[in-house]
C-alpha cells in the first residue's frame, strides 16, 4: 500500500514536472523536419517558416534534411520522436498519398501524430530540360508518345509531390515512362538543368527563378487559374489536358503525445507566422500562398488530411502503383 502511494506521488510529480516544462516551452532550440533534401520546395518552405517562427517562438528553429523514400524516412523519424514539441515535421500532400502508395508504412498517418495545423499551398509546373524539342504542351505529349522508351521524368520518391503531379501526367497521356527517383527535386533539379534527365514536375518555389532565367522549359502549371508571378504560363488544363488539377498543401505536425500546452503553443505562433508580411510575399514571389490563420489549426489540418487521404485512394489505385 505504502509503496503504491508512493508511486502515485511520484508520477504525480512527473507528470507535474513535464507539465511545468511544457509551460516554459520552448526553452531551447526546436528542430523541424523536412522529409527531402536541403534547397528543394519542402526546405525553402520550412526555412522561411522557421524564420516566422522565430519570433512567436523566442526561440530559434532549425531546419533538418531527412529525404528518401518519398518522404516517408522523414515522416517515420517524427513519428518515433520524443513527444516534447522539439522535433516536428513539415510534410506535404505526400502526407495523404503514402497510405495509398505504400503496402506497408512504418507508422500511422492519422494516429501517430499531434496535428499544429495547415501552412501553405503551393502549385506545381511541369518544366524539361532546355534540350527537349517540344516547345508547348500538345507537342510535348506527341514527343513523349513517341519517344517513350527513352524519356524519363525525375522525382522525390514515390509519396513525394513530384511522383504524384508526375504519375497524374503519364495516366492523363496513357503512357508509362520511366521514373528517376532522388532524395528531393532540389538534386534532381541540378540533374534537369545538367540534361542527365528529361521532364519533372514540382512545386514553383522550386522552378519559378530557372523558368525566368531559361535553365529550364515550362509546358504550364497544374493549378486551375494561372499563377500570379508566372502569368506568362499557361495552366496544363488550358494548354492540352483538361482538368489537370493539383496544389500541394503542406502541414506542421507534432508526434503523438506531445503535451496539449506545447501544441498550443505550436498552434499560436503558426497562426502569427501565417499572418507575417515578409512570409507571405516571399511564399506569393515563389508562386505560392500562406493559408488563412482559419487553416492554421490542428482541426483543419486533420480534416484535411483525412479528406486528402480520400480523394487520393481511388486515383492512385486506379493508376496501379505500390511500393513495398
Ligand atoms: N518537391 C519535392 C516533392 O516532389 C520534395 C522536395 O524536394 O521538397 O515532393
Amino acid at each position: 500500500m505504502k509503496s503504491q502511494l508512493s508511486r502515485l506521488a511520484f508520477a504525480g510529480l512527473l507528470t507535474a514536472a513535464s507539465l511545468a516544462g511544457a509551460q516554459d516551452y520552448p526553452t531551447k532550440a526546436v528542430n523541424v523536419i523536412v522529409p527531402f533534401a536541403a534547397g528543394g520546395p519542402t526546405d525553402t518552405l520550412g526555412r522561411n517558416l522557421g524564420v516566422a517562427l522565430t519570433a512567436p517562438m523566442k526561440q530559434q528553429i532549425i531546419i533538418e534534411n531527412a529525404g528518401g523514400a518519398g518522404g516517408t524516412i522523414g515522416i517515420n523519424k517524427v513519428a518515433k520522436a520524443k513527444p516534447d514539441g522539439y522535433t516536428l515535421l513539415l510534410m506535404h500532400i505526400g502526407m495523404s498519398t503514402a497510405p495509398s502508395l505504400y503496402r506497408k508504412l512504418p507508422y500511422d498517418t492519422m494516429n501517430d501524430f499531434e496535428f499544429i495545423g495547415q501552412v501553405a499551398d503551393v502549385p506545381m509546373t511541369l518544366i524539361a530540360k532546355t534540350a527537349l524539342p517540344p516547345d508547348n504542351l500538345k507537342d510535348l505529349i506527341k514527343y513523349v508518345q513517341a519517344n517513350k522508351a527513352t524519356i524519363n521524368l525525375a522525382n522525390a520518391g514515390i509519396g513525394a509531390a513530384s511522383h504524384l503531379c508526375g504519375l497524374l501526367f503519364t495516366s492523363a497521356i496513357k503512357t508509362d515512362l520511366t521514373t528517376i527517383p532522388f532524395t528531393g527535386t532540389a538534386p534532381a533539379m541540378t540533374a534537369l538543368m545538367g540534361g542527365q534527365v528529361d521532364l519533372m514536375c514540382d512545386q514553383t518555389t522550386n522552378t519559378t527563378q530557372q523558368i525566368k532565367s531559361g535553365k529550364v522549359k515550362v509546358y504550364g502549371v497544374t493549378t486551375k487559374a494561372r499563377v500570379a508571378s508566372l502569368q506568362f504560363v499557361p495552366t496544363l488544363s488550358e494548354a492540352g489536358l483538361p482538368n489537370f488539377e493539383v496544389a500541394v498543401w503542406h502541414g506542421l505536425y507534432a508526434p503523438k503525445g506531445t503535451p496539449k500546452p506545447v501544441i498550443d503553443k505550436l498552434v499560436a505562433s503558426l497562426q502569427t507566422a501565417v499572418q507575417d508580411a515578409t512570409f507571405k510575399s516571399r511564399l506569393n514571389e515563389l508562386g505560392a500562398q500562406v493559408v488563412s490563420k482559419e487553416k492554421a489549426t490542428p482541426d483543419s489540418l486533420r480534416t484535411h488530411l483525412q479528406a486528402e487521404i480520400n480523394k487520393w485512394a481511388p486515383i492512385i489505385k486506379a493508376a496501379g502503383i505500390y511500393a513495398d
